[in-house]
């Protein structure tokens, strides 16, 4: 049966800054998708194709703490860096992935990469908040750091186009990113016309960001930069594009415990949120210029 659709989106009218180097529209929460609603997702910033223009001093936001889930970026045009205070560092370009376990907690900084900031051009990335469950918010912090390269790749016949898993799996492909709770986010790519059917379990919470191009959903058009959300019914999304389309699905088993969200911590109950304060304040995620 085919899984049916609560509520296709448009993108919200004015998008917001994150940092000088994120022009972000947020769809979730901000469309209305409540945290609990879309468990495990807890955020999604679509930081559509914008160009900022040439610049030597590198935009992006500065040193911030994250605690309690994880936070994964992904690369559609232009380049991004990252530091945080376990020491880790990287670069990710168009079609890479970075995924960071914030865990316990971490210090980070994100910016696009010098080279990019230098000369400008098109920018397109997501940013997408992962909830953790209970057991697992305080592992120490790590990332994944996920080439285009090493992504599970299934070409679609009769030249439909191509879906990169990035986790979960599709036609028997795994993607490589390791997740503590049941996920999928695939990389989608149609050709005009190109079509695909898409098994996704009822039970998980599900949805669709339209990043390029215009697509039929389950027979219905969901124009660029919409976001479909999908009922927890039906286990099998067909998607048609009517223009060569990009596209990303999200999908995976709600977590059902209390979240309590104040800014980048993300925990259980009050007293947890008051103590990861504390603990911020008091240096325990480690330094960072
Ligand atoms: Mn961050």
């Amino acid at each position: 049966m085919k899984k049916s659709i609560e509520r296709i989106i448009p993108r919200p009218a004015r998008p917001g800054m994150v940092g000088d180097g994120f022009r972000v529209f947020n769809m979730i929460p901000g469309a209305g998708i409540s945290q609990q609603r879309i468990s495990p997702f807890l955020m999604l910033d679509f930081n559509a194709e914008f160009d900022f223009g040439p610049s030597e001093r590198v935009r992006g936001v500065d040193v911030h703490p994250h605690k309690g889930f994880e936070t994964v970026t992904i690369a559609y045009q232009g380049s991004v860096a990252h530091h945080d205070s376990t020491g880790n560092s990287g670069i990710i370009g168009p079609g890479d992935v970075q995924w960071m376990t914030a865990g316990a907690g971490i210090l980070h900084k994100e910016y696009h990469e010098q080279e990019f900031s230098k000369k400008g051009g098109p920018f397109e990335m997501v940013q997408l908040w992962v909830n953790l469950p209970k057991k697992h918010k305080s592992v120490a912090p790590h990332y994944q750091p996920i080439t285009a390269g090493e992504m599970g790749k299934v070409e679609l016949p009769a030249e439909a186009g191509l879906v990169n898993v990035i986790a979960g799996t599709f036609g028997g492909v795994k993607g490589p990113a390791f997740t503590y709770t049941p996920v999928n986010l695939m990389d989608i790519k149609l050709n005009r016309d190109g079509a695909v059917d898409i098994p996704i379990p009822a039970s998980h919470n599900t949805a669709l960001l339209v990043i390029r191009g215009e697509v039929s959903v389950n027979g219905q058009s969901a124009p660029e930069h919409s976001f479909v959300l999908f009922a927890n019914q039906g286990e099998e999304i067909s998607l048609q594009a009517k223009s060569a389309a990009v596209l990303l699905l999200l999908s995976g088993e709600p977590i059902d415990e209390p979240i309590v969200s104040y800014g980048p911590f993300v925990m259980n109950t009050k007293q947890e949120i008051m103590e990861a304060i504390e603990d911020f304040q008091a240096g325990k995620f480690g330094c960072l210029e």
